[in-house]
């Protein structure tokens, strides 16, 4: 089976990598085949899974900080996950930024903006 051709960017002849179970930047089980918006399995090149992986980071540690900021029980509530979440957000703003042409998988204004909101939040 093989889908071929990357579903970011659409690179074909290139080894693609299935996404599977896994864990998300909290260490919660994640499965990263059937999230709720991401209905149908995707195949990924090797650097858009890279991508997909940061990705999934942003994503999970920007839910976390909207729970925050609302006041609910989120996983920043720890000092220490919060360090390391805004590391990870600094990481993640620094990769993309190398993107010479921009990943369609992540926005390096919206990492830079939850950044800022970190911050703000501090
Ligand atoms: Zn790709």
């Amino acid at each position: 089976m093989d889908a071929g051709s990357c579903n970011a960017c659409s690179t074909a002849g290139t080894p693609l990598m299935k996404y599977s179970l896994g864990k998300d930047f909290f260490g919660r089980a994640y499965d990263r085949l059937s999230p709720a918006s991401d209905q149908s399995p995707k195949w990924y090149c090797e650097p858009c899974s890279m991508m997909k992986n940061l990705q999934r980071d942003f994503r999970d540690i920007r839910t976390e900080f909207d729970k925050l900021s609302k006041g609910q029980a989120s996983a920043l509530s720890e000092p220490e996950a919060k360090q390391r979440a805004q590391l990870r957000l600094r990481e993640i703003a620094a990769i993309a930024g190398t993107q010479a042409t921009g990943s369609p998988l992540i926005n390096s204004t919206d990492v830079t903006q939850l950044i800022e909101q970190f911050h703000a939040h501090a």
